[in-house]
């Protein structure tokens, strides 16, 4: 139950990675061996299944990164060093991940531009009037989770997106916690930017996705120089490459990009829709089923919601609680689950964290359930 984290891996991706590394392995974009032409395709292929997957218009508005965390800091330095003033101001909210502040924060710091959150209520939603107050002029870009990874959120991101568009500005979508629940269509979501990791879809580690919409991706500079990105190298001056090459540096990881579109073939042949109803079977069981324990308080009680659930039980340590449940054989997460402002908010250090997804099953939540009564008979 700890998905959130990162999701387990079906033997197609790993039977993937294991063609590829044993039969087709060169390095792409460099040989006219057939070797390499073969993993230049199968990259590109990768590419053009992740662009199918988020709906985007064009290939080359698909990024490929090590993951959200890379995403979101190249936007961070790329859209930093072309848009961002001294004055200007980013707004991300009060339940983001780590890596949807910081990155910010050090741009903000480079730029002199200023970091503004949107507050949340007590059930753990995004004060919608408070957005609206916090936009203005000054605005440049809006950075908010598509789901939040400790209260299971899903926030009105259409609703956030036509608000910043309106005061003219950009909105980036962290996805790391939507792309392996809800169907996600950059297009009609009218985003800018969307940023999620392979691994928690079910995808091999060290592969994530930065989508952009071509237009801002042709402005943005480089992040990272070296091979691949470049069109012409002098000592004087050197010329970059077309898009998505001129934002992936080095050796791209080649063979967790086509893992991870053995991942999305996965979730295509299970289909999502038939993940998002079992989710939302397995969601309603499990919220009907903590609220039956005494004493429980779940942080997080939004309407609109996935089946990942914070809690505590009352006055237990939640690493106590953890340690516990490990020891039946549930993997939970205990602590801050990068995102410290949150706990700041609701006065607590930190929850025990279950995520689940579609292989979970009822009896693991009645599982879960019980282990929480045992707990609570250990500390009584
Ligand atoms: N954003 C959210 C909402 C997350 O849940 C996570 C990871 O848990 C991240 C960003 C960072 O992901 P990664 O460590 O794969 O870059």
């Amino acid at each position: 139950m700890d998905n959130g984290a990162t999701t387990q891996k079906p033997q197609t991706v790993l039977d993937t990675l294991v063609r590829i590394y044993s039969q087709q392995n060169a390095n792409i974009h460099r040989g006219v061996h057939f070797l390499s032409e073969q993993a230049t395709e199968a990259y590109e292929s990768a590419r053009r299944t992740v662009c199918d997957y988020l709906n985007a218009l064009l290939s080359q508005e698909i990024i490929f990164t090590s993951g959200v965390t890379a995403a979101i800091n190249l936007v961070a330095f790329s859209y930093g060093e072309r848009y961002i003033k001294q004055g200007d101001e980013i707004i991300v909210s009060q339940m983001e991940h780590h890596s949807n502040i910081v990155p910010w924060q050090m741009m903000c710091n480079r730029k002199g531009a200023v970091l503004k959150v949107i507050p949340i209520s007590d059930s753990g939603e995004l004060l919608m009037e408070e957005y609206q107050k916090l936009l203005s002029p000054k605005t440049r870009l809006v950075a908010v989770a598509h789901v939040s990874n400790t209260l299971g959120t899903v926030n009105p991101v259409k609703d956030i997106i036509r608000l910043a568009h309106e005061a003219g500005a950009h909105v980036l979508l962290d996805g790391a916690q939507s792309v392996q629940h809800i169907a996600i269509d950059v297009q009609d979501l009218g985003c800018d930017f969307f940023a999620f990791s392979g691994h928690k879809l079910y995808g091999p580690t060290g592969i994530g996705i930065l989508y952009g919409r071509k237009e801002l991706l042709d402005e943005l500079p480089p992040w990272q120089g070296g091979g691949d990105m470049v069109d012409c190298v002098r000592f004087e001056r050197s010329t970059y490459n077309e898009l998505p090459f001129k934002f992936e540096a080095g050796t791209a990881n080649y063979i967790d990009a086509v893992g991870l579109e053995s991942a999305i073939r996965y979730v295509h042949q299970l289909g999502l829709d038939n993940i998002a109803a079992r989710e939302a079977d397995l969601t309603q069981y499990a919220l009907a089923a903590l609220q039956e324990i005494g004493g429980i308080r779940i942080y997080g009680m939004a309407k609109d919601r996935i089946g990942t659930f914070s809690f505590l039980l009352n006055g237990i340590h939640p690493y106590d609680t953890g340690m516990i449940l490990d020891k039946m054989g549930i993997a939970v997460r205990t602590g801050t689950h990068c995102t410290q402002p949150i706990m700041q908010r609701f006065g607590i250090e930190g929850t025990v964290r279950a995520s689940l997804c579609f292989y979970n099953t009822c009896e693991e939540i009645d599982k879960l359930c019980e282990g929480l009564q045992k707990v609570k008979k250990l500390f009584a």
